[in-house]
């Protein structure tokens, strides 16, 4: 049996929501639509003179309550429909977290670890260029996602500014501090998915202090995660990356220490290698998929034992996985609530752009706290009134602001 695309698992949440919310079929013929598409070709000069091409994209899925926001990402396989997948997720996470944006989602098919710094550099600038008529701070917003990070944002925001003869820090978030990025930033989405791990041990009634936890990827996302669990008393007790994961590794900080001097998990030589499916099966009490989409599907949800699934990369249930994870009584946080820390704070960087003022670590902490734990709380009131999963009342806030907009906006002409 074949997977779902991320697209199809995107449209069929999108389809539930519809019907949950009895919005009418026009409504469904405007959401299931993006509203702008490019597709680029990037071309790149290597090293050695060669000249290759790169298929990009951006894809601004909504753009009703206020300008597309969503990153970048540089993977060989991303194709033009799990960018609209992406585009449209983020477009349901801003609303639902109260953003005054749409959605977005954009990207390379490229491998930027077969890139030098200086390739890596002249793709992400000429990448920018030939997307530069349709972003700007008013229009749309990208960000770092899988295979970028801050330097990428610094480029990016460098091409825009060059372009327009002034600085734009206000064009991308996720930039290094010194270019107007928010303290806070990088640990964001991470530090978001603490805040929903606390709350859904709560949910299910399990102490905080020594809960066990497993994270498939040792990104961004994984990486940040897995400190602020620490940091509120939980054990992280395995982690992987796209090499396989490794268990009972001892000290994090050390780990990462050796990932970040060019090691891997497979060469530690602390604990135990496993792979990602024995990773996915472990006996834990709260399971952090933070790498790629369709991890948790039909072939694997039945053996999941972890009691609270926390979806920290994007999409990563498929529609049957999350049928039979609800069938085993697992708690499952969905993507657009667990991970939205991330386009919190950017949010928040994208304010002190505009503001021309600094924010404090802690202002940026108690924020991201507050406005997180309204929504967390929206949705956790829905799941009691309806009784309906955490990912349908979540989609039900999202999708249903969007279409309230949509409705008082009207239709021009
Ligand atoms: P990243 O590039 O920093 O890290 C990705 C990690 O996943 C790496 O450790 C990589 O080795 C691992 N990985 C890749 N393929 C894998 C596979 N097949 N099996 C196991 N591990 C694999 O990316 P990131 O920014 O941490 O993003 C991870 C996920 O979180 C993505 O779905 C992204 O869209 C989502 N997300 C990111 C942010 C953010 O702020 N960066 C915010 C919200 C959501």
């Amino acid at each position: 049996m074949s997977l779902e695309s991320p697209l199809e698992t995107a449209l069929s949440q999108l389809r539930s929501s519809i019907e949950n919310l009895q919005l009418s079929e026009s409504m469904w013929n405007t959401l299931s639509t993006p509203r702008r598409i490019l597709e680029v070709a990037v071309p790149l000069r290597r090293d050695n003179s060669i000249v290759e091409m790169y298929k990009g994209y951006r894809v601004q899925y909504s753009t009703t309550r206020g300008p597309s926001k969503g990153g970048i990402r540089f993977h060989p396989d991303i194709d033009l429909n799990e960018t609209v997948a992406l585009a449209m997720l983020m477009t349901w996470k801003c609303a639902l977290v109260h953003l005054p944006y749409g959605g977005a989602k954009g990207g390379v098919a490229v491998d930027p670890l077969k890139l030098s710094v200086r390739e890596n550099e002249r793709l992400t600038r000429r990448y920018t260029s030939e997307i530069l008529p349709i972003i700007g701070p008013e229009r749309d917003i990208p960000a770092p996602d899988v295979g970028t990070d801050e330097k990428n944002m610094a480029w990016m925001m460098d091409t825009y500014s060059v372009n327009a003869g002034f600085s734009v820090p206000g064009v991308v978030t996720g930039k290094p501090i010194v270019l107007g990025g928010s303290l806070g930033r990088t640990s964001a989405t991470g530090d978001g998915i603490a805040i929903a791990v606390r709350e859904a041990l709560r949910v299910k009634g399990i102490g905080l202090d020594g809960a066990t936890v497993a994270i498939q990827g040792f990104g961004k996302v994984g990486y940040w995660s897995a400190v602020a669990l620490e940091a509120m008393g939980m054990k992280i007790v395995a982690i992987s990356d796209v090499s396989g994961g490794i268990k009972d590794f001892g000290s994090l900080a050390d780990l990462h220490q050796h990932i970040e001097v060019g090691g891997s998990l497979s060469n530690y030589g602390i604990g135990d290698l496993i792979t990602n499916a024995e990773l996915l099966s472990l006996d834990v009490d709260v399971l952090i998929p933070a790498a790629l989409a369709d991890s948790i599907n039909q072939e694997n949800a039945s053996k999941v034992l972890a009691k609270v699934v926390v979806e920290g990369a994007n999409g990563p249930t498929t529609p049957e996985g999350d049928r039979i994870l609800a069938e085993k009584g697992v708690l499952v946080i969905p993507d657009i609530l667990a991970n939205s820390g991330g386009v919190i704070v950017s949010y928040f960087e994208w304010v002190q752009d505009k503001q021309n003022y600094s924010w404090s670590a802690d202002e940026v902490k108690e924020n991201l706290e507050t406005m997180l734990m309204r929504a967390i709380n929206e949705v956790k009131d829905l799941v009691a009134s309806k009784e309906v999963s955490w990912r349908e009342a979540a989609m039900m806030l999202g999708v249903g602001r969007v279409a309230e907009a949509h409705k008082l906006r009207g239709l021009y002409p």
